[in-house]
């Protein structure tokens, strides 16, 4: 594996004053995520983040895979450390790049000298290390327009480094850098996918969840643990609010016509999320929700379920496909643990015909049989903290 790696950063480049923050931001999620795999130093210097292990037992590889997780991160180079003269740079070359240059039919040498005190300049390191190459390497040809393999060659105060390879990154921007979003995190397929979009926006994340103890079990929570944890690899830690929901579901169904259950439960869970998402200093709420899944999701019942709150809802997943849904949370890694049949509050008394196009007075009307704010406080000051990574 690897001496180092070296990580380019997307967008930050465009953000003009606010780009040290959002570098700082970026290498703190990173040294967060590189917790598990030893001790490393990470520092930056135009545009580029070095990661170099601290200590012989510090792991490579690891670092390298979480590394792919981290927001913000455009490219990743597993790159070489050669001493500073011409010689070591020829050896480390044609030793680490040999892999991929005897496998290649053309390439060409590219170098960047950030010490300008060294003695050759950057096109003679191009010239005299491409001819070095193309001798030990028969199969060889110069192709300076599109090459096969390019050799990079940067040389920097202490060392040179060298590395040939440049691997997509999560991409996005890092996480924290555009405020707190609450996560509306059920057990399904899609919430998990909504949060994981929104951290790749610069979104810190918290969660919440409704939780219908006995009729949900201790194993479907535990679920949502492992979700919001799946989630935590991208996004860093999430703090999960769990709500206990039972008996606001109960005095639905004792209350209200059976045709609007979803939708009122659905209000319930939107007015908490807003007490909760104040609480903790989230200015939106995320949701899974996509327009026309389910009869809770057809325009007006999102107008409906939006309208016990003034907070801005993002449902990243309103213009997708489920197929495409599916796609993303197989490719983010939660798509198995969704996937696991544990029941979910959502699932409870679900009325037999729910109405498709909720009329605003006719839900309000039926909530006054409720009370409303006392079930809402009553919930919120039941609810339990988890902090999952
Ligand atoms: P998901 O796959 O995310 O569960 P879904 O297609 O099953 O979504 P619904 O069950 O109608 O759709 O839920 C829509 C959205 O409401 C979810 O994506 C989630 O954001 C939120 N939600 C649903 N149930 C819960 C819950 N028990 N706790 C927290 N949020 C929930
Ligand atoms: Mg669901």
């Amino acid at each position: 594996m690897a001496d180092l790696l070296m990580l380019k950063c997307g967008e930050l480049v465009l953000k003009g004053n606010n780009r040290k923050s959002f570098e700082d931001k970026l290498k703190n999620n990173l040294k967060w995520a590189l917790k598990k795999y030893g001790r490393f130093e990470i520092w930056s210097a135009q545009s580029t983040i070095y990661v170099t292990p601290k200590e012989s037992g510090a792991d490579m590889e690891g670092a390298f895979e979480v590394s792919k997780k981290v927001f913000g991160v455009a490219t990743i180079s597993p790159a070489y450390r050669a001493e500073k003269n011409f010689e070591d740079i020829c050896r480390v070359a044609k030793e680490k790049m040999a892999a991929r240059l005897e496998n290649a039919e053309t390439f060409k040498v590219e170098a960047k000298r950030a010490d300008k005190k060294f003695p050759m300049k950057s096109p003679e390191i191009c010239a005299l290390l491409g001819g070095v190459l193309l001798e030990s390497f028969k199969n060889l040809k110069v192709d300076v327009i599109n090459p096969q393999v390019t050799v990079n060659v940067d040389i920097r105060e202490e060392y040179a480094y060298i590395y040939c390879e440049k691997l997509q990154g999560a991409g996005g921007v890092p996480s924290g850098t555009s405020g707190k979003g609450l996560l509306l995190l059920s057990g399904g397929i899609d919430s998990p996918v909504a949060g994981w979009m929104m951290a790749r926006r610069g979104l810190k994340l918290e969660a919440v969840n409704f939780f219908s103890y006995p009729y949900t079990s201790e194993r479907a929570k535990e679920k949502v643990i492992e979700l919001a944890r799946l989630v935590s690899e991208y996004s860093g830690r999430i703090r999960l609010h769990i709500v206990p929901f039972t008996d606001i579901q109960l005095a639905i169904r004792d209350n209200c016509p059976e045709e609007y259950l979803t939708i009122i439960m659905r209000r319930f869970m939107t007015k908490i999320s807003e007490i909760i998402a104040k609480q903790c200093g989230a200015s939106v709420l995320i949701t899974g929700e996509s327009l026309g899944q389910v009869a809770s999701q057809t325009l007006q019942s999102m107008v409906v379920t939006s309208s016990v709150t003034d907070m801005l809802i993002l449902r990243p997943l309103s213009g997708m496909d489920k197929i495409e849904i599916m796609d993303y949370a197989r490719k983010i890694g939660t798509y198995e643990t969704s996937v696991l049949p544990y029941e979910d509050c959502c699932t409870l008394f679900v009325p037999k015909h729910p109405d498709t196009k909720p009329r605003m007075e006719r839900i309000e009307l039926a909530e006054k049989k409720l009370d409303f704010d006392g079930l809402v406080k009553a919930a919120v000051e039941e609810t339990k903290v988890i902090d999952v990574s």
